[in-house]
């Protein structure tokens, strides 16, 4: 018999890609202070998601998530975010009005600031220092001051997510976000290409489709789903210690919760059955969700299937599948045929970002516009073969003018990588090329 579950449980797992504090009494202190902040979301709010992925798992409604692959300290700041949300709003826009679906829309934001790496150490010029885990563990800089974890991040990933969270909250619920505005959520730099002129054709047609809508009577005084959308966040539960000063009691239904987000997600890394990771996520009630790459067996994956789900509850999990371009035709008929087979319900989403990634010519860390829309395209087109549902993607981007995946609308060339890379770990999409997904995304949703 296997000990009973409690927040505290993944301790006696083995925990990998944590990082190792040097001081146990300040990293203990830390921890107590988290565990009597305030919860950032709400247990019912959780389960609203939950249901929503019910649908998406039915193939009533489309999942779409992203954001950072890492949040960073420096730059927190409201246009960030406020650019961030517009873009996943516009997406979603393309996708309720142009493939006529529901769009459940998920954030890589507010908690997404810890990073599982490849290598332990990082070496520069002939100096190894430990590798940047995000901000939330260490400091970027190159120094190896810098790179000792620092317990006092924990408290400031926490406020910042709770700032995020506020803000993000009143973008979706205070007028930010209604439905007569889309024409406004076009950023400068996407307007005068021609995808932006695609988004204003858009914008035109739903203005007339509110129109006549009010003309019928549903206003944004009438009607909230044209003033309001829902919005929700997620983030990788890597620091578990994190998680589980978070982790609290609903008072309605007695079940233990995350709170630090709606979501949480296991990483490709910390997936294995014994560890500490699943262990820590299996007693949350939140929906969850588990990244899945290439070397997956379909034995495994059930296993890992009723390990994260052994109730076989529609929208508790989604699975993030991360082939790559090139495998995904190879490897995913082989995974949806051993879940179809074994009954399991699941949401298949596709993150398309992980397994494409390249180092530059010059050595720089990109993503090619092109694999990364192959790898949807395939994930479509496999699905629609074995007769499952194409439920969500999963991606990384923000709302700024970045220069750090080569080719899409702007054709940025590899020369171009260093001029506006700012990510903090892994390369995003910028609005331009998110936007060129969703507008993918809404063709293929459509046939
Ligand atoms: C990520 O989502 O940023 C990430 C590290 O993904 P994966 O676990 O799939 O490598
Ligand atoms: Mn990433």
């Amino acid at each position: 018999m296997s000990e009973p579950w409690t927040p505290a449980s993944w301790r006696s797992k083995k925990a990998i890609q944590m990082p190792t504090y040097p001081d146990q009494a300040v990293l203990d202190d830390a921890e107590a202070r988290i565990a009597k902040y305030p919860p950032l979301v709400f247990a019912g709010e959780a389960r609203n998601l939950k249901a929503k992925l019910a649908e998406v798992a039915k193939g009533e409604a489309f999942l779409l998530q992203g954001g950072d692959c890492a949040e960073s300290f420096a730059e927190f700041h409201a246009d960030n975010i406020r650019d961030t949300f517009r873009v996943l709003l516009q997406m979603a826009i393309v996708l309720t009005f142009g493939a006529a679906c529901p769009v459940v829309k998920v954030g890589r934001m507010a908690g997404q600031f810890a990073k599982p790496r490849s290598e332990d150490m990082e070496t520069i010029n002939g100096v190894s220092l430990p590798s940047y885990r995000g901000d939330m563990v260490n400091g970027m800089e190159f120094t190896p001051e810098a790179r000792i974890p620092d317990p006092q991040r924990l408290i400031q990933a926490y406020n910042q997510s709770a700032s995020t969270l506020n803000l993000l909250r009143a973008f979706a619920q205070g007028g930010f976000a209604d439905l007569h505005k889309v024409q406004r959520w076009n950023l400068s730099f996407v307007e005068d290409s021609p995808l932006g002129e695609r988004y204003r054709d858009m914008s035109v047609r739903i203005q007339e489709a509110l129109d006549f809508m009010a003309a019928c009577g549903m206003t944004s005084k009438t009607t909230a789903q044209i003033r309001e959308t829902s919005f929700f966040t997620s983030h990788e539960a890597l620091l578990l210690n994190y998680e589980q000063s978070m982790t609290r009691v609903d008072s309605l239904t007695g079940n233990w919760y995350d709170t630090s987000a709606h979501m949480l997600w296991i990483g490709e890394r910390t997936r294995q059955l014994d560890g500490a990771h699943i262990e820590y996520l299996k007693g949350v009630g939140n929906p969850v969700g588990c990244k899945v790459g290439p070397s997956i067996e379909p034995d495994e994956l059930i296993r890992l299937i009723d390990a994260l789900n052994p109730k076989n509850e529609a929208g508790r999990l989604t699975l993030i599948t991360r082939m790559g371009a090139e495998k995904i035709g190879n490897v995913l008929p082989g995974l949806i045929r051993a879940v179809e087979r074994e009954g399991r319900k699941v949401v298949w989403s596709c993150d398309p970002m992980h397994s494409n990634t390249v180092k530059s010519s010059v050595g720089i860390k990109t993503r090619h516009v092109d694999a990364i829309l192959a790898e949807v395209k395939a994930f479509f087109q496999v699905h629609k073969a074995e007769g499952s549902h194409a439920g969500g993607v999963h991606f990384e981007m923000t709302g700024q003018d970045v220069t750090e995946c080569v080719g899409g609308g702007q054709d940025i060339g590899e020369s171009n990588l260093s001029e506006r890379y700012h990510t903090h770990c892994d390369p995003r999409l910028n609005a331009t090329q998110a936007l060129e997904l969703a507008f993918l995304l809404a063709e293929q949703l459509k046939e």
